[in-house]
């Protein structure tokens, strides 16, 4: 009893698989079925013990029922963690245990690749369960429709920060020139933006800022450039108590999954007159792509799909408005709300 008090009573199920012969410690965290099979990567990770390894996936796993269903798509959530370090204990016979722990799921939970899993380890799970998505014979790499959903995000932000519906003639900085980032950052050239590019490989910001004509500045400074749009397409919280005050921009906006370390961090922003894009929102591209291959992949179709980004965008600071309310509350209401009650 203990154990379902102290996970709430929102999550459906959590399983904790185990294979002695290859070592395989597993958590598959599934937070809701409601409105479809619980999709979410796996994370192979050296947590310091089980209770961490829970808190991720239960953790992990409510969010991508958030992003799901914000996206709309006919997803619930769910998440799974494999104990271990990718480095040093992942064979492929532990690939298959985990995938037979999928199989047994009957198909409530879809994994796919996150932090320590690759688009091999996918092909090896497949060898174990129907129930897998990412792989090479799949929809490839997710980042350029993550870019264009991103985009597309970034053209109803222009709209509610600046009533303009485009970002010719304004000033993006783009944190982390990766898969993602340096996607967004063509984009933004071709539309005519002022585009200033920051990466801690600054031989890639450079590279990137010669192709396509924009300013580099150095990953410590990016932050305080300022700006009218900050897009942190890099890795880790970017929004901190201690970057929160350096920020010159009218909006952030940008791919980079927890870009605030604290959801109340977002009222900070808010006070400071900045407008914030849920993350899980404007980056929802990727997830998109991958439940999209679930119908046979369509590339054109899957970046269609992630055009969508921009009205949930829309109606998300429409309700936060309306409401009074953040748009990262406004985000988690939609979500909830999609929830509670799926369309069927
Ligand atoms: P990537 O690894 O290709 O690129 C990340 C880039 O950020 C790298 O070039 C890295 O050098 C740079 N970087 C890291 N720390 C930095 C810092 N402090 N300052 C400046 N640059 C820094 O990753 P990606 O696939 O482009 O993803 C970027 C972000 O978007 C990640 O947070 C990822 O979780 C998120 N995201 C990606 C996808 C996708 O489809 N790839 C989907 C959803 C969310």
């Amino acid at each position: 009893m203990a154990v379902f008090d102290r996970l709430g009573p929102e999550y459906e199920q959590i399983v904790f698989g185990h294979d002695a012969e290859t070592g395989l410690r597993t958590i598959i965290a599934i937070y809701s079925t409601a409105r479809g099979p619980a999709l979410g990567g796996t994370r192979m990770w050296k947590y310091a013990n089980e209770d961490e390894a829970l808190a991720d996936a239960l953790r992990l796993g409510k969010a991508m029922a958030y992003k799901a269903a914000c996206a709309d798509l006919p997803l619930g959530g769910g998440k799974a963690v494999i104990i271990g370090d990718a480095r040093k204990d992942k064979t492929d016979d532990l690939m298959r245990a985990y995938g037979r722990q999928v199989e047994q799921l009957g198909g409530r939970y879809i994994t796919t690749a996150d932090v320590g899993t690759t688009v091999k380890d996918l092909d090896v799970i497949a060898e174990t369960t129907r129930f897998v998505t990412g792989t090479s014979g799949g929809s490839g790499d997710p980042s350029p429709v993550t870019a264009h959903g991103v985009w597309h995000g970034l053209r109803a932000v222009a709209e509610t920060a600046f009533g303009e519906s485009g970002l010719s003639g304004k000033h993006v900085v783009v944190q982390g020139v990766g898969k993602v980032g340096s996607g967004v950052a063509r984009r933004l050239r071709d539309e005519g933006a002022r585009v200033t590019v920051a990466d801690i490989d600054a031989e890639a910001a450079r590279a990137l800022a010669d192709e396509i004509g924009a300013d580099v500045v150095d990953a410590a400074e990016a932050m305080e450039v300022p700006c009218d749009v900050f897009s942190p397409c890099a890795l880790g919280p970017v929004v901190t108590d201690k970057t929160v005050d350096s920020f010159k921009c009218r909006a952030i906006a940008g791919a980079a999954n927890n870009q605030l370390e604290q959801p109340s961090l977002a009222r900070a922003l808010a006070d400071a007159g900045i407008l914030y894009a849920p993350d899980y929102v404007i980056n929802a591209g990727g997830l998109i792509n991958v439940e999209d291959e679930l119908h046979g992949y369509n590339a054109a179709r899957a970046h269609r799909k992630a055009e969508s980004i921009a009205d949930t965008l829309r109606q998300i600071f429409r309700l936060a408005e309306d409401r009074g309310i953040l748009p990262a509350e406004a985000a988690d209401l939609v979500a909830e709300e999609r929830i509670r009650e799926p369309r069927r």
